[in-house]
């Protein structure tokens, strides 16, 4: 048996329970060496094998899943965040499934919500915004041209842009070409729940000098839209004058 597990932002207490209870039981660990905090690690039986997904092909992560599974053994692979998120899960899904090897996923909490926690924001402000688009910019794997981020950006949602940090410069010019102005509220979130995490506030038209200031080129997110600083509306659901299904509402004039 095989269990993707998301190993959440970084902190390793971020980890679910369940998340937690795999690891234990795992005879062999494969985990993405380059974003998963290795103190997780320390969760692990005595024993286990360990393996850096980092150094491995596709092809290799599959064969280890064959032969573990003819060893009767149960393996972890441990994604960063929650595996559904640029995870690169689906087609180790659809390679154990060719080879009829059961598996289940675990999720995990994804670095986008640790940076809104880390900041203390919420995406989704009545009045402001009630979507949020999780996107990036094309790198070595292309983004559909219909989803390009100029695109993505003229609907002036809240916006959580990964694996870009490299590429802050034409980030920046994409955001400027949608609906967000220079004095948009923006964020750059370096390692969301790690001792070394940092939180840049700022505005789009000074993301790009802020990530050369602090050297930022990698395992960051970039934050924009109104909900990071605009007046917003209260919600409606905890308004006195709301009935729902577990409340009467009471006018409030
Ligand atoms: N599945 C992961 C995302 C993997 S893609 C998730 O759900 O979070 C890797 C990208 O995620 C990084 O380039 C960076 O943009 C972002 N990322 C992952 N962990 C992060 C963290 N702790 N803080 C900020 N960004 C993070």
């Amino acid at each position: 048996m095989v269990h993707f597990v998301g190993a959440g932002p970084g902190a390793p207490d971020l980890i679910t329970m369940q998340g937690v209870r795999l690891l234990r039981q795992a005879d062999t660990v494969i985990y993405a060496g380059s974003l998963v905090n290795p103190a997780l690690l320390s969760y692990c039986k005595d024993g286990c094998t360990v393996f850096n997904s980092a150094e491995l092909t596709l092809e290799q992560v599959i064969k280890i899943y064959l032969q573990e599974e003819e060893q009767h053994h149960m393996t972890v692979r441990l994604h960063t965040g929650d595996p559904s998120v640029y995870g690169a899960i689906q087609e180790q899904m659809d390679a154990l499934r060719a080879n009829s090897i059961p598996f289940r996923v675990t999720p995990g909490v994804s670095s986008f919500c640790a940076a809104a926690a880390a900041l203390e924001t919420e995406y989704t402000l009545p009045g402001v915004s009630q979507t949020v688009i999780l996107t990036r910019l094309t790198g070595k794997t292309p983004v559909p041209e219909r989803e390009s981020l100029s695109a993505l950006a003229a609907h002036g949602a809240s916006m959580v842009i990964f694996l870009s940090a490299g590429m802050m410069e034409s980030l920046q010019d994409a955001l400027l070409k949608g609906a967000y102005t220079a004095d948009t509220p923006a964020a750059i979130v370096y390692k969301a729940s790690w001792p070394e995490e940092k939180l840049l506030r700022c505005s789009v038209g000074k993301l790009s000098e802020l990530a050369h200031l602090h050297g930022i080129r990698s395992t960051a997110l970039v934050l924009a839209g109104d909900f990071l600083s605009s007046p917003y509306e209260r919600s409606c659901l905890y308004n006195p004058s709301f009935t729902t299904q577990y409340r009467k509402g009471v006018s409030t004039e």
